[in-house]
């Protein structure tokens, strides 16, 4: 068993993402490992949800990991644990947290449910991240448990109490996130009640998010813009709607890949295999973003010591790129 979590990959990335830029990810969970059961997860249903804090895996094994993807010198903005469940039910995530700060000056970022945030080692454990990006997807018990079906000791009230000490205790940046599911927590009154607590709460920002990609449930259904940006509205100043309507459910960001790709390679030579285990796709979704971008003269293509590489174009071919680009760029949007 030791050896297989040794041997687990902790490190996904670094993936692009409309909120964070390049984000490293760091899982540090067992797959859907989490208090919550919440319908729009993507990671499906908890089988068994779990408030029992642990070393998970081992620090020493997650750290080198972490360096190991530093070392390699790609675009990073951001560190970010998240993956496969809530990330602050390992009991070294501080110690995880201040070890990578001492290792770099990427700023560290770690999404939570929240749920943890009423125990107040948890909440010292996260003092040194940079932002906090806490979930809040509704703020009356009855919404709370039909949204993100927690485990039965855990009230919403006291997740509310604890951000808003939170608040007053962190140094950092806090982006509350909340994920709107349709005719499940978007009612006028819901709404109201998220209004007051995010009043009391006082984040830097609230992002409104929708159920884009597939849900754990079929039925949790995503919210238009137009309702979405009526939300805002309610909410006030600090609110901004987050989701990337563009990216159908499950399909792969198109123009993220390929920008990720030029931003590879722009930075040094890369190979295919580099490219796949930055942005987590398969050789087969990445190959014909490669073909493309070596038909646009984006890239080009070169062999070296038997190994293909690719890197910006030579100068002959960077006079048309400039067009290409822009009719590729017509080329996705159709
Ligand atoms: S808190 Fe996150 S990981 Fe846990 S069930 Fe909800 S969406 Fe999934």
């Amino acid at each position: 068993m030791l050896k297989d979590q040794e041997a687990a990959s902790h490190i996904y990335g670094p993936v692009p993402s409309r909120r964070l830029g390049f984000s490293l990810g760091v899982d540090i969970l067992p797959s859907k490992t989490c208090s919550f059961d919440c319908v729009y997860c993507q990671l499906g249903r908890t089988g068994r949800k779990s408030g029992r804090r642990g070393r998970y895996f081992s620090s020493r094994d997650i750290l080198r990991q972490i360096k190991e993807a530093i070392n390699k010198n790609q675009r990073t903005d951001h560190i970010t644990f998240s993956g496969s469940g809530e990330p602050t039910l390992h009991t070294e995530i501080g110690n995880l947290i201040r070890k990578i700060k001492k290792m770099t000056e990427i700023p560290v970022v770690v999404l939570t449910n929240s749920s943890l945030l009423t125990r107040r080692p948890v909440r010292r454990a996260l003092m040194a991240a940079d932002i906090i990006v806490p979930s809040l997807d509704a703020a009356t018990a009855a919404t709370f448990r039909r949204v993100n079906r927690p485990l039965p000791s855990v009230q919403v009230k006291d997740i509310i109490g604890a951000l808003a000490l939170f608040r007053r205790e962190f140094q950092g940046r806090i982006w509350l996130e909340v994920m709107l599911v349709k005719g499940i927590n978007d009612s006028p009154s819901d709404i109201k009640s998220l209004k007051r607590a995010i009043a009391r709460i006082r984040p830097d920002k609230v992002q409104l998010n929708t159920v884009v990609r597939p849900p754990a449930e079929k039925w949790a259904q995503p919210l238009s813009r137009r309702a979405l940006d009526k939300i805002k509205k309610d909410l006030g100043g600090r609110a901004e709607v987050v989701v990337d309507f563009r990216r159908r459910p499950g399909s792969p960001a198109v123009s993220d890949i390929r920008r990720a790709i030029l931003a590879m390679a722009e930075r040094r030579p890369v190979t295919l295999e580099d490219i796949t285990s930055s942005l987590g796709r398969k050789e087969k979704e990445v190959r014909p973003h490669l073909e493309t971008l070596l038909r646009w003269q984006r890239i080009s293509r070169h062999k070296h010591g038997g190994t293909i590489y690719y890197a910006p174009p030579q100068p002959a071919q960077k006079r048309k790129k400039s067009l290409r680009w822009e009719s590729g760029r017509a080329e996705k949007n159709s």
